[in-house]
């Protein structure tokens, strides 16, 4: 058996679902998970939901518990940076100085919050991406009625200002895009969902920020108190939320051998290179099914990925073991084969009472199809397509029986017309 580890590194939804993935695979080695965060696993999507609102507690958002790692033998680094890589020996270096010779490594380091640097200095502005944002967050919105500016209306944004619009707030949500949520679920969808928060009383416009203002105490640090826009109006701001998108965390790979530009660039089997493997928000992969790179931030994308690509590292670790070039990778159980990771992407969003549900791709379509078949109850399907073919349809507030057909739909990029009917006729059935 080597003595060489293998090494996740990024400790959240991809990586304990690899480390899971690679004991399952066969890996009896040494399993070392390094992550930069203080807890264990949690997961992200209740940040901007139930915990934002108050209902849920950190405890519930715990991926596992320590009893449910224990069986896992896992050499857990919590609270430790990975900074470095060197691809030809799978060498990493961490912010203690260590370095750990690994016999893979999985990179599973996620993304990481953008920020604007107007905002530095000043307290009341924050990001939404960890437990720690989260709850720093919650807390300021816990004290009575106040003024959030929301910078950004993606999908995260929409959230956090449905949730603070349920708490009392009052809440404007600012965004470059006239629509919002436009780039994830089309302008007819957005219109849709635009008119929801209309109606819940958030105030919607469309600019940019020019610069963060502060109040007049002299106080240190000091306090936002409004946002000065690009064409001069001024929002009065108690608190900001900056939903302004995020950078894949790859800033710590700088070996020339890995291809970093929009995460970390891997082929159909996740591989970046020999031995190195990456998955979830990290990872742009060649997509068998599409033909083209692709990386998504997608809580179900981070599990189906994680598990491919410890089940293709571990399958490559035997492969080198029988040509005599590494140790053996498992305990002589039949070695799994390489796969090329194929899924048919998912994402959801809750805002208010409504769910909105997507299968396949729908960024990046050249034709949009919005179907409204109730306005009231905003429900609603929307079809995209590229090239002539359906790739992705996105359903709000659609009853479960009717959802249940539309994976099928856009598994594989099927001919717009013939997508088309067969929506219409799942949206129907009654
Ligand atoms: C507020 C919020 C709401 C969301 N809501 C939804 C939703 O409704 N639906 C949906 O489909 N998706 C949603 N997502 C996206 C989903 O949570 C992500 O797709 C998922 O968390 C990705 O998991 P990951 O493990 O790839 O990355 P991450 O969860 O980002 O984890 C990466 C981890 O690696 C750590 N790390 C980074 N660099 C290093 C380093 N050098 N060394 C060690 N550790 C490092 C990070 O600190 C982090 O802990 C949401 C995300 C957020 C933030």
């Amino acid at each position: 058996m080597t003595t060489r580890p293998i090494a996740v590194v990024g400790a959240s939804a991809a990586g304990i679902t690899a480390a899971e993935a690679l004991r399952r695979a066969g890996w009896t080695g040494p399993l070392t998970l390094i992550g930069d965060e203080p807890h264990l696993p949690y997961d992200r999507p209740p940040l901007s939901k139930q915990l934002l609102h108050g209902a849920w507690e950190p405890a519930r958002l715990m991926l596992r518990t320590a009893e449910q790692l224990a069986p896992l033998d896992l050499d857990l680094r919590l609270g430790t940076r990975a900074t470095g890589l060197d691809v030809a020996t799978r060498t990493l270096t961490l912010d203690d100085g260590q370095r750990l010779a690994c016999a893979g490594v999985i990179i599973a380091t996620g993304v990481a919050a953008r920020t604007l640097p107007a905002a530095d200095g000043l307290t009341g502005v924050f990001t939404l991406r960890t437990l720690d944002d989260a709850l720093a967050l919650r807390d300021r919105l816990s004290g009575g009625p106040r003024r959030l500016v929301v910078v950004g209306n993606g999908v995260l944004g929409c959230e956090a200002a449905a949730v603070a619009r349920e708490l009392g707030h009052e809440v404007t949500l600012i965004g470059r895009e006239p629509v919002p949520m436009a780039a994830a679920v089309g302008p007819g969808m957005g219109e849709l969902l635009a008119d929801e928060h209309r109606a819940r009383g958030v105030r919607l416009l469309t600019g940019e920020v020019a610069a963060f203002e502060p109040a007049a105490a002299a106080d240190r640090p000091v306090q936002v108190d409004g946002v000065r826009l690009v064409d001069g109006s001024r929002l009065p701001a108690d608190l900001v939320l900056l939903a302004i998108g995020s950078e894949p965390a790859v800033g710590w790979l700088t070996d020339p051998a890995l291809d970093t530009t929009d995460g970390l660039g891997c082929d159909a089997y996740c591989a970046a290179a020999p031995g190195i493997y990456a998955a979830g928000d990290v990872a742009r992969w060649e997509h068998p099914v599409h033909g083209r790179p692709l990386r998504f931030e997608h809580r179900m994308n981070a599990t189906e990925q994680a598990m491919a690509a410890a089940r293709n590292l571990v399958a490559e670790l035997t492969a080198e073991a029988v040509n005599g070039t590494a140790e053996a990778a498992g305990d002589g159980a039949e070695p799994p084969e390489r796969r090329p990771f194929a899924p048919v992407p998912y994402f959801w969003s809750d805002q208010y009472g409504l769910k909105l549900q997507a299968y396949g791709l729908t960024t990046g379509a050249d034709q949009v199809e919005t179907t409204v078949l109730d306005r009231d109850a905003r429900r609603a399907v929307a079809l995209f397509g590229r090239a002539g073919r359906a790739v992705g349809v996105l359903a709000c507030a659609l009853p479960p029986r009717q959802l249940r057909s539309l994976r099928a739909l856009v598994a594989t990029p099927v001919l717009w017309e013939e997508a088309r009917d067969r929506l219409r006729e799942a949206t129907t059935v009654g």
